[in-house]
């Protein structure tokens, strides 16, 4: 008999089941705007990316750290004669950001309603816990998933713990995602499928530069062909061995 070859389905949330880099590169522009008089807006935006990478390791991923790169961003580039709005426009952007309407990708509810019918749907989903709690919420998606698992970093161990403890192990899960570095990439160094699927915005941060070739790796561009994908590996199950 051949066993079925995926038995557990992981979803990345942001950029995956929802809009989120769009968010962030809008308010990093609003931020540039407030920061004209301390250089160009190239020079800047990567500077506010230095120190983003910089803090990663002290304030996490989310909305939160941003918001404190930001600040740290705007005095540094004005060696502190900062007006004071400057930091309160900061920090009513980022609350608009913690306020903002969570906007589902097309299809995702419908794809998502689908699966779980046929297998249990893990949510791993790195970040800020309360924002991506309030995200899953007004999704209204929660209900859907077996597990949700909010991480603050995504490596090969997370993978193997939570496809261990919420499924059947790494080599009978399948992770979907929209970020090589943080969905794909660990999920099929932990012994996973992985699905890539592309966003239009992707931070800089979640990029690889290098192109990934892996038997249990799939790109595609949209959500909806999970399924297919799922029932072509475990169709043909003796086959997938990478
Ligand atoms: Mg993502």
């Amino acid at each position: 008999m051949v066993q079925a070859a995926v038995t557990t389905l992981g979803f990345d949330a942001d950029d995956t089941l929802w809009q989120n880099e769009q968010f962030f590169r809008y308010t990093e522009g609003r931020f540039l705007d407030l920061l004209t008089d301390f250089g160009d807006r190239a020079t800047l935006s990567s500077g506010l990316f230095a120190v983003e990478k910089r803090n990663i390791p002290v304030y996490g991923f989310g909305i939160k750290g941003f918001v404190l790169s930001m600040m740290e961003t705007a005095l540094e580039v004005s060696a502190g004669r900062l007006d004071p709005s400057v930091i309160a426009g900061v920090l009513t952007m980022g609350r608009e950001m913690l306020n903002h309407p969570v906007e589902l990708l097309p299809e995702v509810r419908e794809t998502l309603e689908a699966l779980a019918e046929r297998y249990p749907l893990i949510l791993i989903t790195k970040g800020d816990l309360f924002d991506q709690e309030r995200k899953l919420t007004a999704s209204g998606l929660a209900e859907l998933f077996h597990a949700v698992e909010i991480v603050s970093e995504k490596s090969a161990s997370t993978y193997a713990r939570v496809f261990a403890a919420r499924g059947d192990g790494a080599d009978k899960g399948l992770m979907v995602g929209n970020s090589l570095r943080s969905d794909i990439l660990p999920a099929l160094e932990a012994g996973a499928f992985a699905v890539h699927i592309p966003h239009d915005l992707t931070w800089t941060y979640e990029q690889v530069e290098e192109p990934i070739d892996h038997p249990r790796l799939f790109i595609e561009s949209h959500i909806r062909k999970v399924a297919e994908i799922v029932e072509s590996i475990n169709g043909n199950a003796g086959s997938f061995r990478g």
